[in-house]
């Protein structure tokens, strides 16, 4: 590797070299000014988010440290759904962090150790360091090339930074800075890459003469294509020369420059985001903070209310816009767009309290202000957790929407039918306002007799849901599931009168208070039970019977039901006697899919019944909301616009020879049996529940029964 006429020892760059004592001296003028201003801007940002309220998100350092190197390395959540934009991020993030190490690596070789008399920086350890950072300038340069060209050709619509939220006109509709910023972070960086390349090039040329420099020319492939495309240029060796010095300075200065402006710019994602990423939670959506014991008052009202971690959040976003697309408001033309509110959010703390004093008349973030965020912008939320789900850097929208509802709701800020529903629960229990003795009604036109739980032991308590119980349509739906455990000799129970709304959506409209009465309620309906296991066939229930529940001292093995069924089949207990062959699609609940990783156990049964299965396009982890979650299915949508349901029949009706729309959720029921008529799609396929489809394989005759 070493050319044998050298002592390997003498291989390396000589810094500063052919530099006046006065050049040296101003070049670290200028790092330690760019330094200092680095470490301000740094102070003024940690010092914002020391304004907001300490929430623990720092308890175990360590595996959060791990995590958080296994998604950079791994770029996981980059590549997700655009696999292109993740790879050349990528190209850009290894590029950039790998020529940081060689210039701090050559940082701790000259100025530490070197005045020790020490040195690391030559031979073969120098060579290969050279080659690392030849090509690490490339990948980097591809990357951001490849940014520019998405930027300005590609333009994917999710990079468009319109509000949903704002008028054209209205003072804070404009983000064209944003724009500016993104170009101008390209282009510095491009120009510190390039510049980089042409320094290396033109002090080879220098050089030429030098063995221990042109005799390893190739150690830098890049660097001395650029000398040999400068010599064929015609210049000179003296030429050189020049043009390396003013490189050097040009390269130099402006890399200081960028390193001064990072806290200050979109550069500091590079730190926000790992910070971000490093306070994730998993169960961010599904389990809502509790209040504080103390709080004066519920969620978040002033930009102090925030937890530090969503302060941190709101710097975070890199304006991908994945959020933004997968937002089902957003594609209904609501005003609402999740990277929207967060950079809005951002704008405002920004404006608030990064400053030296905070304006303590400025801090309340509700309203029609500048940077204010409207009600109907959190009101048009579905809490279907897409934007928590495909964020990148793991940025907690609906905990923050919900925070922020939570101040709606106690200021009494809330839509008159969704305040009719919530005195309902409070009433009697349940969303349609129907007397308690009523729950378990639709068991009556079995012909068998489902047990009460609070009275016998049962292995399974089924947690039926409003919906389930009281919908006439969900209805049927529910003795089909009895009928379907009945034949399978399941032993299940219900809790009648004793069970009332899970409060799933309750939570997430924001009504912490009648939240907690309705989950200590069921706690203690469930805790007088005795029981094996929980079964429901309501995803919202599953999801916070689940993961909130124990919140409150609630411990349940709870199932959705398609993953009983699964079991049953599994376990030969359920043998189906006709093959279906319908070709249908399947719609995720958000509560199912997303929220609790419920994706096989459905599909396994819809195999299971003969039925061809084909995937829309948003399926899965990606699954389009109906609607419904977060309390709006309580609420009227705005007239003149799509609704996400019907959005989603759009798509299910591109599926050809499509006969059945599948769905596991009664809500789901409801939403779009509604959608189907009002997209237009009623005689062209229909929507059914997969038990009914389990109970048609399984020929369990429903007019029998329900006659009887
Ligand atoms: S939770 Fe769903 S509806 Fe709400 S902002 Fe996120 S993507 Fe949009
Ligand atoms: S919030 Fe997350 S997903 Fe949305 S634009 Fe910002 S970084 Fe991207």
């Amino acid at each position: 590797m070493i050319n044998p006429a050298h002592e390997s020892t003498d291989v390396t760059r000589e810094l500063f070299q052919n530099f006046s004592t006065g050049g040296i001296v101003l070049f670290y003028i200028f790092g330690f000014l760019a330094l200092g201003v680095f470490a301000w801007g740094c102070y003024l940002q940690i010092r914002k988010y020391r304004r907001g309220v300490a929430d623990g998100s720092w308890a175990d350092l360590a595996r959060r440290t791990r995590d958080l190197v296994v998604t950079m390395l791994s770029h996981r959540t980059l590549r997700r759904r655009d696999a292109a934009a993740g790879r050349a991020h990528a190209a850009i993030f290894f590029g950039f962090a790998l020529l940081f190490i060689g210039t701090s690596l050559i940082f701790i070789d000259y100025d530490i150790l070197g005045p020790l008399g020490l040195s690391f920086w030559h031979g073969e350890f120098y060579l290969l360091f050279q080659l690392t950072l030849d090509l690490a300038g490339l990948a980097l340069i591809v990357g951001l090339v490849y940014m520019m060209v998405r930027r300005g050709w590609i333009k994917p619509p999710k990079l468009d930074y319109r509000r949903p939220d704002r008028e054209p006109g209205e003072p804070d509709a404009d983000r064209s800075r944003y724009r500016i910023e993104d170009w101008a972070f390209l282009w510095a960086l491009v120009i510190i890459g390039i510049t980089g390349f042409l320094l290396n090039g033109s002090r080879k040329l220098w050089l030429i003469d030098d063995p221990l420099v042109w005799d390893y020319r190739w150690w830098t492939p890049v660097g001395t294509s650029i000398a040999y495309m400068l010599s064929g240029l015609g210049l000179s060796s003296e030429g050189a020369g020049v043009l390396r010095t003013a490189t050097w300075w040009f390269h130099g200065v402006l890399a200081l420059a960028f390193i001064a402006v990072i806290p200050f710019t979109k550069v500091k994602h590079i730190f926000t985001a790992g910070g971000s990423l490093m306070l994730r939670d998993p169960l961010a959506a599904q389990r809502l903070p509790k209040l504080p014991e103390d709080g004066e008052d519920a969620g978040y009202g002033k930009i102090t209310d925030f937890s530090r971690k969503h302060l941190l959040h709101l710097d975070a976003c890199t304006k991908c816009g994945r959020c933004h697309e997968a937002c089902p408001a957003n594609a209904s033309g609501l005003p609402l767009s999740p990277r929207d509110l967060i950079l809005t959010l951002r704008e405002f703390a920004h404006e608030q309290i990064e400053g030296r004093t905070v304006d303590a008349d400025g801090l309340v973030v509700h309203g029609d202000g500048v940077n204010q965020v409207r009600a109907e912008t959190l009101w048009s939320c579905r809490t279907c957790m897409a934007c928590v789900e495909i964020c990148p850097v793991a940025i907690e929208h609906v905990p923050i929407i919900v925070q922020m509802r939570r101040w709606l709701v106690e200021q009494g800020e809330m839509d008159p039918m969704l305040q009719g529903t919530l005195q309902k629960i409070q009433k009697r229990g349940n969303s349609f306002g129907e007397a308690k003795r009523k729950r378990g009604k639709w068991a009556d036109e079995l012909d068998f007799p489902v047990k009460d739980a609070r009275k016998e032991p049962v292995d399974f308590l089924w947690f039926v849901g409003d919906y389930a119980s009281f919908d006439p349509r969900n209805q049927s739906v529910t003795r089909d599931f009895a009928r379907i455990l009945e034949h399978a000799g399941v032993d299940f129970g219900i809790l009648y009168d004793a069970e009332q709304n899970a409060g799933n959506d309750v939570r997430r409209v924001g009504e912490e208070g009648l939240y907690e009465l309705l989950a200590e309620n069921n706690i203690a309906s469930l805790d007088g039970a005795e029981f094996e296991r929980v079964v429901t066939t309501d995803p919202h229930s599953l999801n916070t019977i689940r993961n909130e529940y124990p919140q409150f001292g609630g411990q349940y093995q709870i199932y959705h039901y398609t993953s009983l069924l699964k079991q049953l089949i599994e376990q030969g207990r359920l043998q189906f006697s006709k093959q279906l062959g319908y070709r249908v699609t399947y719609h995720d609940p958000c509560h199912l899919g997303r929220f609790n990783r419920g994706f096989d156990a459905p599909r396994f049964v819809m195999q299971a019944l003969g039925l061809d299965l084909v995937e829309m396009e948003r399926s899965g982890e990606n699954s389009f909301c109906c609607g419904a979650g977060g309390g709006r299915i309580w609420m009227a949508d705005p007239p003149g616009k799509e609704k996400p349901a019907e959005n989603r029949m759009h798509e299910a009706a591109r599926i050809e020879g499509l006969e059945v729309f599948v769905v596991a959720c009664p809500k789901d029921l409801t939403m779009f049996e509604d959608a189907l008529k009002t997209a237009g799609y009623e005689g062209q396929f229909v929507v059914k529940e997969l038990n009914e489809l389990v109970a048609e394989a399984l020929a369990l005759d429903k007019q029998a029964t329900e006659a009887a």
